[in-house]
């Protein structure tokens, strides 16, 4: 069952096991609980006595009309550090990482950037129609790599967060992973490197 829009408020432990999840839906109970809250995931992490310290890095991306021709394939713009991504019906600009902690309001002058940064490269942006301007919080660990595996302290708990830049491409190995954890299973490849434990002294 999925219930979207539902926000977990909190957890009631039974020594090593979480008993139950409180949210805005009710109180649940389950054999294994997944903690995947990108970057709101310390405080969960936190009331359940864990560390994660993970840095949101809030990022930008403008959807733009297609060209006429689209780029075939997505261009690293590097100097101006932006990603241009034909994303089929539309053309995606996206960049900019910005510290700045939950904050989801959209900083006009990052995205003025992206768009001036974009022109220098390729001709004709201007002409094209802004769908829409989006922002994004990346959830960033201190050794670039994700937290996916069970925290010693607690039994049926799994945490799979913290995949910076790259949480849509790590998505299906991510959940491969946890599907393992979860049935008990000989995971496919040793998650050692991923400890939800790595920092918690
Ligand atoms: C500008 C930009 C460009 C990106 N480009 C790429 C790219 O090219 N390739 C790529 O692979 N990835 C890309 N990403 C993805 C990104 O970098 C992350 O890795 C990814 O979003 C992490 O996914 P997640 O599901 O762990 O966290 P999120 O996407 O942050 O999802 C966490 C979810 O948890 C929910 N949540 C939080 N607290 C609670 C609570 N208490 N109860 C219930 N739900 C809660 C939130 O509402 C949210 O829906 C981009 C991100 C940005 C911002």
């Amino acid at each position: 069952r999925v219930l979207p829009q539902t926000e977990v408020l909190g957890f009631e432990r039974n020594g090593p096991r979480i008993a139950s999840i409180q949210t805005s839906k009710g109180t649940f109970r389950a054999e294994e609980i997944v903690l995947a809250a990108g970057s709101w995931s310390p405080s969960l992490a936190r009331s359940l006595g864990l560390r994660l310290p993970i840095q949101p890095a809030k990022g930008y991306s403008i959807g733009l009309s297609n060209p006429a021709t689209p780029p075939a394939v997505p261009l690293l713009l590097m100097e101006a550090k932006v990603g241009v991504t034909p994303m089929g019906r539309f053309l995606r600009l996206a960049g900019t990482l910005e510290l700045g902690g939950l904050d989801l309001t959209i900083n006009e002058r990052r995205v003025d950037a992206i768009r001036r940064r974009s022109r220098e490269y390729l001709e004709g942006l201007d002409a094209l129609q802004e769908l829409e301007v989006w922002r994004g919080l990346r959830p960033c660990s201190p050794d670039g790599l994700p937290f996916v595996g069970r925290p010693g302290a607690i039994e049926n708990l799994i945490i799979a967060t913290g995949h910076a830049m790259i949480g849509l491409s790590l998505g299906p190995i991510t959940g491969k992973l946890v599907a393992e954890l979860a049935a008990r299973q000989k995971p496919s490849f040793d998650p050692a490197l991923f400890s939800p434990d790595r920092f918690a002294s």
